[in-house]
């Protein structure tokens, strides 16, 4: 069963995607790290808005490098993007896949020294892919640590048989240009990169190696922070890269969702589950079909909000599976009825807010958007 394509009619709510705002949000991420290129992160299905439209929209716009989270997300997305552009998955072999790299032309990430042993091993008996490395300069997720880097260097790499395609880490707080993390991280790259330089990117072959330490946040940590390549997802989707800064982003979604019910209610009425809400007043409440199944998060309970005729109403009680109720006794009854739309996502309200309702953050927000939701495509590459 499939509900992907449901159709607007039968949809409890209409999500659309803005291809030609996350290209103009490339351009933007693009302009600020050039020279240094600039590559999209399209993992997790581009963020839960759909990879197989938003990773050919960007490529048509010129981006020439993508990273994705897994292996599979790299096979679905080769066929849909022509070499020469290449595709980098985050997450490296896992333990018997390393051949499936190869046979897709994915580039790993290699993060420890199993990934570096299995690619060794590929790499000296085909034509395989190169591979970046990952150094952990301080984040303790993936990445070879301090110890296991200067072994690697010291010839415990795996031979010579590896073409290194780039040299790579991963800043834990750029979204803060105050927290002294990011520097102590960029020197330990560059001490990373000076070593792994003298040893590893010797031959022809790896000379084309790219340094990369940046995501979207990192962008805007300055010149200092772009290296060769730089690896925007969230900004690139509308999430604020600098949350304490207005965002220059675009927002790429706009989530509206029907109205099913609505019901005058009177004063000391309980609404929803657990009686949690109990109404102050006399008023007209609206049952709308998008829930925590469709992503809308039940910790968004009781702050979250909705716009309908262009007014803010309040999110009431606790959101259910499929349901969430609001307060529309402000606004004209006229236009609250079965079928009506209210905004849950729109420039206004966008990611950012709907995820500091919910005590999340815009990544959050943006990878949970439902299944069940009418999706529609705006833009050239739709
Ligand atoms: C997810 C991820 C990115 C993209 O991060 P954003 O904050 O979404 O820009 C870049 N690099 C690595 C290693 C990642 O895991």
């Amino acid at each position: 069963m499939s509900l992907i394509f449901e159709t607007p009619a039968r949809a409890g709510a209409v999500l659309e995607i803005d291809l030609d705002a996350i290209v103009r949000n490339w351009r933007l991420l693009a302009r600020r790290a050039a020279p240094a290129a600039c590559a999209a992160v399209v993992k997790a299905d581009a963020y839960g808005l759909g990879a197989a439209k938003v990773a050919p929209a960007l490529a048509k716009a010129g981006c020439r490098f993508f990273f994705v989270a897994t292996l599979d997300e790299g096979i679905l997305l080769r066929p849909l993007l022509a070499e020469p552009v290449e595709i980098a998955v985050l997450n490296g072999p896992l333990p018997g896949s390393a051949e499936e790299f190869a046979a897709h032309r994915l580039l790993p990430v290699l993060n420890d020294p199993g990934q570096i042993e299995d690619w060794a091993r590929i790499a000296s008996c085909e034509a395989a892919p190169p591979a970046l490395l990952h150094l952990d300069t301080g984040m303790a997720r993936l990445g070879l640590c301090e110890p296991e880097f200067a072994s690697f260097l010291e010839g415990g790499r795996g031979g010579n048989a590896i073409l290194w395609r780039g040299f790579m880490s991963h800043l834990a707080c750029a979204e803060d240009p105050r927290h002294p993390q990011n520097a102590l991280q960029r020197c330990r790259f560059l001490d990373g990169l000076r070593r792994f330089g003298a040893v590893c990117t010797g031959s022809d072959a790896s000379r084309d190696s790219l340094a990369s330490l940046a995501a979207s946040s990192g962008i805007f940590l300055g010149r200092d922070y772009h290296f060769d390549l730089v690896r925007p997802g969230a900004a690139l989707y509308g999430v604020n890269p600098q949350p304490q800064h207005p965002n220059p982003m675009r927002q790429a979604v706009r989530l509206r969702g029907k109205i099913v019910q609505v019901r005058e209610v009177d004063r000391g009425q309980a609404v929803g589950y657990g009686a949690a809400h109990l109404m102050a007043h006399q008023g007209r409440l609206a049952t709308v079909a998008v829930g925590y199944a469709d992503g809308w998060p039940r910790s968004m309970s009781p702050r979250g909000l909705a716009k309908i005729g262009g007014k803010r109403v309040p999110l009431i009680g606790r959101v259910s599976m499929d349901l969430t109720i609001f307060d529309v006794s402000a606004i004209d009854p006229a236009l609250v009825r079965p079928g009506a739309f209210v905004d849950l996502l729109d420039e206004e309200y966008g990611v950012d807010q709907a995820a500091a309702d919910a005590g999340t953050i815009g990544y959050e927000i943006l990878t949970a958007l439902g299944r069940r939701y009418h999706r529609v495509y705006h833009g050239e590459a739709s």
